[in-house]
């Protein structure tokens, strides 16, 4: 039985007194929801005041990004020993703003993927299609792509120490979600691909599905078999909402 997981991703967003008041709320919220997981991955500056807010909160923290290296002469780059030094549990890798934006490709993101686990941090390995991708009819393809690159790097066990969000970009602070069955069919390639290879490991996976989640849909994506919480971006700014999303997971 796979335990429900719901992430935030707080993107570009907060100063410290927004932060205070939204983890403070969160804090008190989240010991009310019982049995499912539940995480914040913050801007790298604000990992010192989640950690001291959340140090013995059942919310977990981490990052939205990590550097493949492990240190050196990277000016800019943070490394998963730093995140580890901030106590995080988790790491956003492959987010569709970083491989869009910031040009990072499959064989990046598996690096950076490597470096996380190496510093035992989960990364949260994020994967989807663009709308022409998906109006070509590639969107498996495209999804495979994503995953096979992991694999090469990091063999197929390596997903039994990760999560995978399923985001397909078009849904991305859109507004537009994938409806229940959409994001089904994608969940449901994802967990029989890996389980040609590895059916134990495929079975425990937890796979997120992100793309506009709200409290009011929340309850319908989760209910569905291979759909195991989700990556909240904006909804997951909003105290209230963000809880209610949560506890639509338990
Ligand atoms: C995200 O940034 O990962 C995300 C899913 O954003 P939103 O929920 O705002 O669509």
């Amino acid at each position: 039985m796979r335990r429900k997981f719901v992430a935030g991703n707080w993107k570009m967003h907060g100063s410290l007194a927004e932060n205070q008041v939204l983890l403070d709320a969160l804090n008190r919220g989240i010991a009310n929801l019982g049995q499912i997981d539940c995480a914040v991955c913050v801007p790298y500056p604000y990992l010192f005041q989640a950690q001291n807010i959340l140090h013995d909160s059942s919310l977990s923290w981490g990052a939205q990004n990590l550097s493949q290296h492990a240190k050196g002469a990277f000016t800019g780059e943070i490394s998963a020993t730093m995140l580890k030094d901030f106590g995080c549990h988790y790491v956003l890798v492959g987010h569709s703003e970083r491989r869009s934006l910031y040009g990072e490709d499959s064989v990046l993101v598996a690096q950076k993927f490597k470096a996380a686990q190496a510093s035992n941090l989960i990364p949260i390995l994020c994967v989807g299609e663009t709308l022409a991708q998906r109006e070509q009819g590639v969107t498996e393809a495209v999804v495979s792509e994503q995953l096979d690159a992991v694999v090469l790097l990091c063999g197929v066990e390596a997903y039994s120490r990760a999560v995978v969000a399923y985001e397909p970009v078009w849904a991305i602070g859109t507004g537009k979600t994938a409806s229940p069955q959409q994001a089904q069919e994608v969940h449901q390639f994802i967990r029989r691909k890996l389980a040609a290879r590895a059916a134990t490991v495929a079975e425990q996976l937890r796979i997120l599905y992100g793309g506009s989640v709200k409290a009011a849909n929340s309850n319908e994506l989760f209910t569905m078999p291979d759909i195991d919480g989700g990556l909240i971006g904006g909804a997951s700014l909003d105290a209230e909402e963000f809880l209610k999303i949560c506890s639509s997971a338990h």
